[in-house]
Order: structure tokens, then sequence, then C-alpha cells
């Protein structure tokens, strides 16, 4: 099995030479994959894995627009429709000048699994650009928004493929890119989602994710007979998914202690001021130290002053880490410090947050709950399926339903890989749990569905 294995990694190296985000994230899923390539030799003598690693399509595409200067600007656009075996595609857009192809499909790679762990019917897609929405006007996003649509429109549709947002692409940017898709294409469909709640979005979807990942701790701490409640929590991020983390954490009665930006990060023993939170971030979209201005006694740490190599966040005292930033944010050095100050639960709300070998670390203790970010994020995109059917059957639901339909996925997401990692004897091992149980889907329909 292991030369297998090597011979599919060493051939995807080969073809996507220098993606380095990509490879990370092929090798977590695709060793932990071994049990059942080795129970099941349907999957090689099909060549699932050699199919599944190569995108059904890749686009990438100019995006050329003009600044408030009457400057031209060119940036790069991308939709990597990953697979379709299970449903249409459906992942986010990412906005963010570090996007790349090898970003792009580590997130569409990682989405195959994801969707198909929610037990609805969707396939894996990602999208983006190096655009940075960070410093522009309204206008400019705009003019942005729409020339990235004026190419993507052709590939997209409420049954074909479904983006939603990511890092940078929020309600505004959301709504730029619908006005433009209906305007080229005259049709006023579910074709993003994450929409405004005046045309078409979903109750409950902004909430979605950080909520989700909440959700999935306390699942993972009711297994143990543990419980969230009082519980001190590390915070990474500042954008939906962290602020929606904190705020249902509080829901909860745990206390988050801290937030991050890419300037650094506060650290307020008190509790994270969510109004302040919310003002400085979804209103004035303004830098984390100007919280440290509104609460004197919190601490802004800047980037510069973290300790070398590592991320200042994780050396706060903490019971349980929700990484909400971004990819490879916690690495070895920060899984140590985090379980050296007595921190034994990271849940992720960011995709592949933690690098391989803190992964590595936080399954070698046993007395550790590490909840990966496939298993535990997928509130976001669960409740994008949830928007879908509220569009394709004209309906609206209440928040209530859509946050009790959330519980209940994020429920069974926890059940079906904490089963399948006791399937594959090595109960709690929600990496190896998630990843078999997403791939079985995804590969059983592949083989239905012939050699397409
Ligand atoms: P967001 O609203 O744009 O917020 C991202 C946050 O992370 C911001 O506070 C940003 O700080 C910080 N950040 C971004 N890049 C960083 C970097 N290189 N170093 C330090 N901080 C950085 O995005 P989001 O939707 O919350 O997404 C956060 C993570 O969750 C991403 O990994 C995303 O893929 C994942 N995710 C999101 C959803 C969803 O529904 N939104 C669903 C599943 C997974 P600045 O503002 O200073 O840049």
């Amino acid at each position: 099995m292991d030369s297998y294995v090597n011979t599919v990694m060493t051939n995807l190296s080969k073809i996507n030479y220098g993606q380095d985000e990509f490879y990370q994230a092929a090798k977590e899923v695709i060793d932990s994959l071994k049990p059942l390539l080795q129970a099941e030799e349907k999957y090689r003598k099909f060549r699932i894995l050699e199919r599944m690693i190569i995108p059904e399509r890749t686009l990438m595409f100019r995006t050329v627009w003009v600044d408030d200067n009457g400057d031209m600007q060119v940036n790069v656009g991308y939709r990597v429709e990953f697979n379709s075996a299970i449903g249409p595609y459906k992942g986010g857009l990412r906005f963010h000048p570090t996007v790349n192809l090898s970003v792009i499909k580590f997130l569409g790679f990682e989405q195959i699994f994801k969707n198909s762990l929610t037990g609805l019917n969707i396939g894996g897609a990602k999208g983006g650009s190096n655009f940075d929405p960070k410093g522009k006007s309204d206008n400019e996003v705009m003019r942005f928004c729409q020339s990235f649509m004026n190419e993507l429109y052709r590939h997209i549709g409420e049954t074909r493929d479904v983006p939603a947002g990511d890092i940078g692409v929020g309600g505004r940017e959301l709504g730029y890119m619908f006005g433009q898709y209906k305007k080229l294409t005259g049709s006023f469909e579910g074709v993003l989602t994450g929409k405004g709640l005046n045309w078409g979005g979903s109750l409950a979807r902004t909430e979605a994710t950080g909520y989700g990942s909440v959700y999935f701790a306390q699942e993972m701490y009711d297994k143990q007979g543990g419980d969230l409640e009082g519980k001190i929590c590390a915070v990474s991020g500042a954008g939906n998914v962290a602020i929606y983390t904190i705020e249902k954490l509080y829901e909860l009665g745990a206390k988050p202690v801290t937030c991050s930006d890419s300037g650094g990060f506060i650290y307020d023993k008190e509790g994270i001021d969510l109004r302040v939170l919310k003002h400085l971030k979804e209103v004035k979209r303004v830098s984390l130290e100007e919280y440290a201005k509104e609460h004197p006694h919190a601490i802004y740490t800047p980037v510069n002053k973290y300790p070398a190599g590592r991320n200042g966040v994780w050396g706060v005292h903490c019971d349980a880490a929700f990484p909400s930033a971004t990819q490879n944010e916690l690495n070895l050095e920060d899984a140590k410090t985090l379980y050296k100050n007595g921190c034994r639960c990271v849940c992720e709300g960011a995709n592949m947050p933690s690098t391989l070998d803190a992964v590595d670390f936080f399954l070698s203790k046993k007395d550790f709950l590490y909840g990966p970010a496939k298993a535990a994020n997928a509130g976001g995109v669960a409740t994008s399926q949830l928007e879908m059917a509220q569009n394709a059957s004209m309906q609206k639901w209440s928040f209530d339903k859509v946050d009790r339909k959330l519980r209940d996925i994020m429920k069974n997401i926890f059940e079906t890989a904490y089963e399948t990692s006791e399937e594959f004897k090595q109960p709690g091992n929600l990496v190896m749990g998630a990843n078999i149980a997403g791939f079985r889907k995804v590969a059983d329909a592949m083989i239905d569905q012939g050699t397409v």
C-alpha cells in the first residue's frame, strides 16, 4: 500500500510542481486513506485516487479593471471545478493577495471531502483572485467584482456551479457579483450563496461556519463527558468565521479571550468585547489595534513582536483553541506551546490552519480533542446548501429552523467521522474518520458513473 500511495504522491508532485499547499492537503488526505485502500481493492482498480487529484476543470482568467485614479489594474481570476460526482460544484471565492493556483487547488480539493461529509449532494470547487479588497473604495471593489464576473458567469449556474464567499469576499462583494451575473444573463437565480437577505439569502448563513465550528467542539467534548461551558478559548482571525465563533462560544458559556488579524492579536482577559469587534471589522473595517484604544486593559501585540517562528495567539493560556484565520497559522511549535499551557482541544474554523507536523502532534496525544477543518468548518457550506434549497423551492426559513438544521448537520458530521474512525480501529482520529467517510461516498459515485 505504501508503494502505491508513494507513486500517486510522486506523480502528483511532478504534475503540480511547486504547489506546496495543494501537496500538503493531498498528502494529509491520501495518507489517512491507506486503511480503506488496503481493505477495498475497487478503489485502486478504478484508479479513484489518480482521478480525484486532478480537477475536472481548471479556469484561470485575466481580470482587468480601472481604479479611482483612472489607472488600469490587472489581476488573475481562478475557478477550479474539482469534482461533481455527487452534486453541482460548490465552494467559496477568496480575494487575497496570497491567492495562487496552489492555494485554490488545496481549498478545492479539501472541499470535495467536506461537502461529501455534510451528507448533502454538493460537489467540490474553489475560486478567487489575487485582488486585495483591503484599502480599496467601494467603487473599486465593484468594478473588480464586475470584471471578475464578466468571465466567471459563463461557467456557473444554480445546477452547475454555485460559488460563495471566503476570505475577502463577504456580503458586499457577493452583492456586486450577483448584480453583474443578473445583468449578463437576465436570470435571477440561486447562483451564489451568502446573498443578502432581501435578494435570496438565508438567515443564519453569515453565522453558520463559526456557529458550526463551536457545535462541533461541543460534540467532541460531549463524547468524552466534558463541556465547553466555562472553558477559556483562544480564537484567531477577526473575520466572518472568528466573529461568529466568538458569538457562539459566549452563548454556550465559554470565554473567548483573543482574536487576531494580519497586523497582530488582542488578548482581553475579561473576554473579547463582541460589540466592539463587530463594529471595528464589519462596519469600520479597521485594524484590531483600535480595539485596545477602546479597552485599555486589553493587550495588542503586533505581528513583529510575535516569538520568532510562532503565532502569538497560541502563546496565550487557554483550554481550547479555534484557529479561524488562514492556512498554516499554527505550526508544531505553536501546537507544543498550546499543549504545555494546558490547551486540550483544537477545533479548526479556518481551512488547513495547522501544519502537517502540528496535526501529527495533536493526534499523538491521547488526552487531546482535535477537530479537523473539513469536518469542523463544514457548517458554512452546509448552510449554503440550505440556501440553495430555499431558493429552489422559493421558500424562506426562519433563523431558528436553519440553525437547528445546522446543529443536526454538525452532529451528524461528528458521528460519521467518529464511527468511521472506530471502524478503522483508530477511535477518535477524526482526520482519518472524516477523510475516509468523505472519500468513500464520492469514490462510489465515481465508480457508478463510469469512466467520465
Ligand atoms: P474573512 O472574513 O476575510 O476574515 C479572515 C480573517 O483572517 C481576517 O481577520 C484576516 O485579517 C485574517 N487573515 C487572513 N489572512 C491572514 C494571514 N495571512 N495572516 C494573518 N491573518 C490573516 O474570512 P473568513 O470567511 O472568516 O475565513 C477565515 C478562514 O475560514 C479561511 O481559512 C476560510 O477559508 C475558512 N472558511 C470560511 C468559511 C466561510 O463561510 N466564510 C467557510 C469555511 C471555511 P485581515 O483582515 O487583517 O486580513
